[in-house]
């Protein structure tokens, strides 16, 4: 096998061998070596006729492929296809749409949608560390067609708690040392004091800097956090250092993103994009390749339905 693909010409060809396929997942899930799913056993016989592996422990259902216990398990979609389509979603700056991947693969706009909300669902790795040094904290508010609105509607929507047709977006940024600064962002009820300092709490470590505009959901957090505040109204940045402009410019590169690629997005979903969006941000230093890699291993032991997507069920992540 050839080596790793860095480029998306590279990818189609490498991924057209089902050996490649095969041996590029296992080598990210198993980097230890193959072991049974089911029973963690690494006493496993590779069958090249069948293209799978076969666990020599007695026990129900002993045979498995690189796809058992991720999220491509149970699909009957060729893994080929399936990698096509995580390298267009991890590595499309501006985003890449189910019509693009359907294209691209050969897959119906259906199944293309599906097989891109998996992969979305891969790319939500919840992070274990907090954010620290200095940070920033912002909201904003995503969805709904503010331009044809009536500028009075316009002006209570964006400054009050969310409406049906918005959906409240929280986001942290941590500044890096030489632009390598990191953003995390999630869905909130709405813009009161009770969301947005349990979203600081959850991703901000006690003691770091926080910066923040001048809102009074913010205010109590100067016990926990050295909190500054910079008014808006009156200026963008105080003392150098005073400011969210990080998350700003985030929130514009966000939105031109959805506005963009994206036709619409259902709030049910707006979570997955916001995954995605913030795993390509952080991870921008990296070659597509290495993106790619990285991507590929978070897949391990993810699975969600197709029901789960559609909100059939109750069990939205
Ligand atoms: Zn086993």
């Amino acid at each position: 096998m050839g080596s790793d693909p860095n480029t998306l010409q590279e990818a189609v060809l490498f991924f057209q061998s089902p050996d490649n396929c095969r041996e590029y997942l296992a080598a990210r899930r198993w980097p230890n070596g193959v072991t049974c799913p089911r029973c963690g056993s690494d006493k496993v016989a590779f069958l090249a006729k069948y293209n799978r592996w076969q666990c020599s422990v007695t026990h129900a259902a002993r045979q498995f492929t690189s796809k058992t216990g991720t999220i491509f398990e149970d699909s009957p979609i060729s893994l080929d296809k399936w990698l096509l389509a995580m390298w267009q979603v991890v590595n499309c700056k501006n985003g890449v749409s189910s019509y693009e991947i359907a294209k691209a693969t050969g897959v119906t706009q259906k199944t293309a949608w599906f097989m891109d909300h998996r992969i979305r669902l891969a790319l939500g790795i919840e992070p274990s560390d907090k954010f620290t040094g200095h940070v920033e904290a912002d909201e904003t508010f995503i969805g709904g067609k503010a331009r044809n609105m009536h500028v009075a509607k316009k002006q209570r929507r964006i400054t009050g708690t969310g409406t049906k047709d918005k959906t409240a977006v929280m986001g942290v940024l941590e500044r890096g040392k030489d632009g390598t600064s990191k953003v995390r962002t999630s869905v909130i009820p709405n813009r009161k004091k009770t969301a947005i300092q349990a979203e600081v709490r959850e991703h901000v470590e006690a003691g770091s800097a926080l910066y923040t505009d001048f809102l009074l959901s913010y205010e109590g957090l100067a016990g926990e956090f050295a909190h500054r505040v910079v008014d808006h109204a009156v200026e963008y940045v105080r003392d150098k250092v005073v400011h969210t402009n990080g998350l700003e410019n985030y929130w514009s590169l966000l939105k031109r993103t959805i506005a963009g690629t994206y036709v619409s997005v259902e709030p049910f979903h707006l979570f997955r994009y916001l995954d995605e969006q913030a795993y390509r941000f952080n991870n921008r230093k990296l070659t597509d390749g290495e993106r790619f890699s990285a991507a590929v291993a978070g897949v391990v032991g993810k699975r969600v339905t197709f029901d789960e997507l559609t909100g059939k069920t109750n069990a939205q992540a």
